[in-house]
């Protein structure tokens, strides 16, 4: 079991239980939910709107991931979860 944090919440959860986005190495593409062969520093979120409003209001993921979050990304994990 591989415990995470959600960077909208503070709460340690499962990674299972999380989104999760990776900053892909060596490209610096933002990946939504990456498989395990793709590499990077990565944020965690809980699978609702208001960690994922949370995260984006403190620019936590930007942050994070030591990187520009592209404008879309916000909308994409709004629709897809
Ligand atoms: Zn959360």
């Amino acid at each position: 079991m591989v415990d995470r944090k959600c960077a909208g919440c503070g709460n340690i959860k499962n990674r299972d239980e999380l989104i999760k986005i990776t900053r892909q190495n060596p490209h610096g593409n933002i990946v939504i939910n990456p498989n395990s062969k793709i590499f990077g520093r990565s944020v965690y979120l809980c699978y609702n709107h208001a960690c994922i409003e949370n995260a984006f209001k403190k620019n936590k993921i930007s942050k994070i991931l030591k990187a520009s979050v592209p404008d879309d990304l916000k909308g994409k994990l709004l629709n897809e979860f």
